[in-house]
């Protein structure tokens, strides 16, 4: 067309050059879209240029540019490119087509010219014609596609409708839509989880379209974008680019650069997004993109697209519930299918009847049941198939269930089979009422269930139940009492009369004989001949069968039924056997009672009905009682010898008496607590050890038990470093030998004491006596003339010796008063130095002149809280005694100090001394370390006792410092009087 207008201008207005430039409304961009005269280069830099010209032109005249150097509207650049394309003047006539302008004509010339208005009127004209002419081929070719686009549509719905198979479809949709309405189709859908996937895409180029398959893989479309095919089946609202413009793509590309070099290449122009919505929900969306055919979109060719959009929707969602439906009848006959085969194979018997009682379809197991084969039963009534007794029972639950519309369901029938009229069976049935579609009744379902094999597992677990709760609850007996008599006897009520009709229990005696423990019978009027049975006829250990057998083999024995012969087999004379038929015997059970290996009786289980034969599972049980009672007996019996045992052990440990056993290795194995206590030693240090190192000399004790005699006799031993006097017996026995010992020691050295003290009392009274006793016969002797000095002499022995007969008295006396608690002490402040000065005083009278006495005393003394007697008493004890047993003479120094809250008196002496062991018993009472007077040093041992016990009344305490050898300190303290 437009080659055309040229040719008609270039024959109308002579000039150099011509063109067609046309306007786009769309983009306002200008194009040359024809020209004759024009090089290549001036067309591409008068395009920038006018892209880039802001001028207004008028475009209802013609713009004429006379002299093309001096127009100003027209930019440098444009004015460059005319310069060098020689044109140096040009009129641009505009094409208007009704209300648009179209573009314009321009012609050009080769000099500067002014154009007369007849040229101007010339040209619009040939303009008018030429836009005419432009928009009418427009229109034609808007019309011609729009009539392509109907085909198109028109084929497209066609091939919609041709197939269910929708992504088939849609593919070849996208395919015919290529290179007609688009120049690429894309088609997305949403999946079942709401994403979005790329079904097809068509260009006419299939290497184009792998290309574009690739992309879209590689570059998956942004779900949030506000544009593009999220956008769209987000919003179900089409878009419209008519123009892509290319700030688009850079921002659709913004994080791929290298993607906006390929969409660049591909030169895409125009696009489409339409929805595929359908029943108001997106299925997807179609992308119409133009790129090489220049075809731009606009809103008719959305109408278009989105008309093909909802067909192809409604298309897709019919397919998609077809399939659906298609799937679910699929299902159903599956299922139906499925039904048929329960029903066929159901190990549950199945019948469905109709209204009228006759069997429409059984089941095999049905048949099974009523002994006729499935085939054979559609038409026959309940009466012709089971019979008129059944019938007449059945009917009535069918005519119920027919008019209640209620189902009766687990009835429990027990019932014989007709096949097999010896063997009932139980069932549980159901009538369940059949509906047509409609809710009309058409019908019984019958469902029988064969429970019998349920109901023989529930009642054998019940029979099982009831003999463990019975073996429980005999264990419980059992081990309740250790008196076994009883107890078997007592397991009578657990057996009699669940287990048994009667029920005797044997145990062999030491002699091998049987005796019967208990015989009880369910039938208290039978008790007379259970007795019999137990007094007249035990059985014994020879007999064939019963419990002699089961107590001679160990075994137990099962008799199923008991016949008349094997009883009379059994049984020892007439009268026996009389009782034995009077009590009973249809079945019996005999185990043994075992225990430790040791078979020592017998448990029979009776039965007198024949409805109750003992079976295999029976005698199991039994043998468990069995097993029981015969446990419980033996641990009655390890009881009682365990018991008499301990009650030994018991007396060995409590006796006071040491009990030691030796056995014949001369080892100990027995050391009792008392033994412990006497001798120190605990048991894990003897026992095990030989005599010989725990007691020395052993030799003498060992010989006691070989004399045989029981008397004890009493030794002295060292044991543990310590010397005792024991009183010991000894007796032998196979294993060994016992001792029993009693610790005489103390008693010892009471005796020891009280000798002692008879010995030293009398020789300390008698010495005084003797003087006094001699120097009394002197005075009264008359052939002995006395001189006044030697009678003051003689008097004067008698008195001192009479003082110190007193205060041997008077030590005696005190000593008692101590031990008695009679000894009163009037405690108060005095001053215990000038206490200790006093009796150092009064013992230079009579010290001997070997001894040198001496006090040290600070100058200043505190008080002390005492009874000054009593402190003088114990100084005086603690002075003389420094004096007597220096029997070498030397010093005496009594020296006091203030150690804390006490005054403290030091006696020093340069005597004895007393050995470090002996310190603590010199003071206790009579206690001397020289009692056989070696040293001829006499005294009571009471100064020492009678000192400390005055002390500990006073509140103090003494204590002696002395090596053995090289004198002693006897320290004694009062505590200091409060102010
Ligand atoms: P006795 O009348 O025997 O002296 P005591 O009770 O006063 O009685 O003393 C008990 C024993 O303590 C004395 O027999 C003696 O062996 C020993 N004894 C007491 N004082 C001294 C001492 N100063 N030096 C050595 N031995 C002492």
């Amino acid at each position: 067309m437009l080659p055309e207008i040229l040719a008609l201008a270039g024959r109308t207005l002579a000039a150099d050059a011509y063109s067609v430039w046309q306007y786009d409304d769309a983009t306002g961009i200008w194009s040359v879209g024809a020209r004759v005269g024009l090089s290549d280069e001036y067309v591409a830099a008068a395009m920038t240029a006018i892209r880039g010209n802001t001028a207004t032109v008028s475009l209802d005249a013609p713009i004429v540019a006379e002299d093309i150097e001096r127009t100003a509207w027209l930019t440098p650049e444009h004015r460059k490119a005319h310069a060098a394309e020689g044109t140096r003047s040009m009129m641009a006539l505009p094409l208007h087509y009704g209300e648009r302008v179209l573009g314009t004509l321009v012609v050009y010339y080769g000099e500067t010219r002014s154009f007369s208005e007849s040229e101007k009127s010339t040209a619009m004209l040939l303009a008018n014609l030429a836009a005419a002419a432009i928009g009418t081929a427009e229109l034609y070719q808007a019309q011609r596609r729009l009539a392509e686009d109907h085909r198109f549509v028109a084929e497209a719905s066609e091939l919609l409708a041709s197939s269910l198979d929708y992504k088939t479809t849609l593919s070849n949709l996208a395919t015919l839509a290529v290179p007609r309405f688009a120049d690429w189709c894309a088609i997305d859908m949403v999946g079942d989880d709401g994403s979005i996937h790329r079904l097809t895409v068509a260009h006419v180029d299939p290497e184009k379209v792998r290309w574009a398959q690739d992309l879209a893989d590689q570059y998956p479309p942004d779900t949030s974008a506000p544009y593009g095919v999220p956008n769209v089946i987000r919003t179900q609202e089409p878009e419209l680019f008519r123009e892509i413009p290319d700030d688009l793509l850079r921002e659709a590309t913004a994080d791929t650069p290298e993607l906006h070099a390929i969409l660049e290449a591909l030169g895409l122009k125009s696009s489409m997004c339409v929805p595929l919505v359908a029943r108001g929900r997106a299925l997807g969306a179609i992308t119409f993109v133009s790129a090489e055919s220049g075809r731009r979109y606009e809103e008719a060719d959305l109408a278009t697209a989105q008309d093909l959009a909802r067909r192809a929707a409604i298309s897709v969602d019919n397919a998609r519930l077809f399939r659906e439906a298609e799937g679910s009848r699929r299902e159903a006959q599956e299922s139906l299918a499925v039904v048929d085969a329960v029903f066929a194979a159901a190990p549950v018997g199945l019948a469905f009847m109709d209204t009228s009682f006759r069997y429409v379809r059984v089941n095999e197991a049905l048949a099974a049941i009523n002994g006729l084969p499935s085939e054979e039963h559609s038409g026959r009534t309940l009466r012709d198939v089971l019979g008129e007794d059944l019938a007449s029972e059945i009917e009535p639950l069918h005519r119920q269930v027919l008019e209640s519309g209620e189902p009766i369901l687990d009835l429990y029938v027990e019932q014989a089979l007709p096949t097999a009229p010896g063997e009932t069976r139980n069932w549980l049935v159901g009538y369940y009422p059949v509906l047509d579609a409609d809710e009309n009744k058409i019908g019984v379902g019958v469902v029988i269930t064969d429970v019998s094999e349920r109901e023989q597992a529930r009642a054998a677990a019940e029979r099982a139940g009831a003999r463990l709760a019975v073996l429980a609850e005999a264990s419980q007996t059992l081990a309740s009492t250790l008196d076994y008599e009883s107890t078997l006897a007592s397991l009578a009520s657990l057996l009699v009369p669940r287990f048994a009709d009667w029920y005797a229990v044997d145990i062999v005696d030491e002699n091998g004989l049987f005796r019967r423990l208990a015989v009880v019978h369910s039938d208290p009027a039978k008790s007379e001949w259970a007795e019999k049975s137990r007094d007249l006829y035990p059985p014994d250990l020879e007999e064939d069968e019963g419990t002699g057998r089961a107590v001679r083999t160990g075994e137990a024995v099962l008799y199923q039924t008991i016949s008349d012969e094997l009883l009379a087999s059994s049984t020892k004379d007439a009268a026996h056997n009389e009782i034995l038929h009077q009590l009973g015997m249809a079945s019996a059970m005999v185990v043994p009672l075992t225990a430790a290996g040791r078979t020592f009786g017998g448990l029979m289980l009776v039965s007198s009905d024949p409805a109750r034969l003992y079976d295999e599972d029976d005698l199991e049980f039994a043998k468990h009682l069995g097993r029981r009672a015969a446990v419980a007996v033996d641990n009655a019996r390890l009881y009682r010898a365990a018991e008499e045992r301990a009650r030994a052990a018991i007396v060995v440990e409590h006796v006071a008496d040491g009990v030691l056993l030796v056995d014949q290795d001369e080892i100990i194995r027995l050391w009792n607590p008392a033994a412990e206590h006497i001798t120190g030693l605990a048991a894990p240090e003897t026992v095990g050890r030989s005599t010989a190192e725990v007691f020395s000399p052993w030799k003498t004790i060992a010989e006691l038990a070989k004399r045989g005699d029981p008397r004890p006799e009493t030794q002295p031993v060292e044991i543990n470093g310590r010397e005792l006097w024991l009183s010991i017996t000894g007796v032998g026995f196979e294993g060994g030998t016992v001792f029993a010992f009693r610790d005489l020691t103390a008693e010892r050295a009471v005796e020891k004491l009280k000798s002692d003290f008879v010995s030293t009392v009398s020789h300390e009274l008698r010495t005084p006596l003797a003087a006094i006793y001699g120097a009394a016969l002197t005075l009264r002797r008359e052939d002995v003339p006395l001189g006044e000095p030697q009678r003051m002499g003689l008097l004067e022995v008698i008195a001192s010796e009479s003082d110190r007969l007193a205060r041997i008295v008077n030590d005696i006396l005190w000593a008692s008063r101590l031990e008695s608690g009679t000894m009163q002490t009037t405690i108060q402040k005095c001053d215990g130095v000038a206490i200790a000065r006093s009796v150092v005083d009064a013992a230079r009278h009579y010290i001997p002149p070997s001894i040198e006495l001496a006090i040290k005393a600070p100058k200043k003394a505190p008080l002390v809280a005492a009874d000054p007697d009593k402190a003088r008493q114990v100084l005086t004890n603690l002075v003389d005694n420094a004096v007597k047993y220096s029997p070498d003479g030397g010093r005496v120094i009594v020296e006091i100090t203030v150690e804390g809250p006490q005054l403290r008196y030091a006696v020093h002496d340069d005597g004895l001394g007393v050995p470090p062991a002996e310190h603590r018993r010199i003071f206790e009472k009579f206690y001397r370390l020289d009692p056989d007077l070696t040293r001829g040093v006499g005294g009571t041992g009471l100064g020492l006792y009678i000192s400390r016990g005055l002390l500990e009344r006073m509140g103090g305490r003494i204590w002696v410092e002395s090596s053995g050898t090289g004198g002693s300190t006897f320290l004694a303290e009062l505590p200091i009087a409060a102010d």
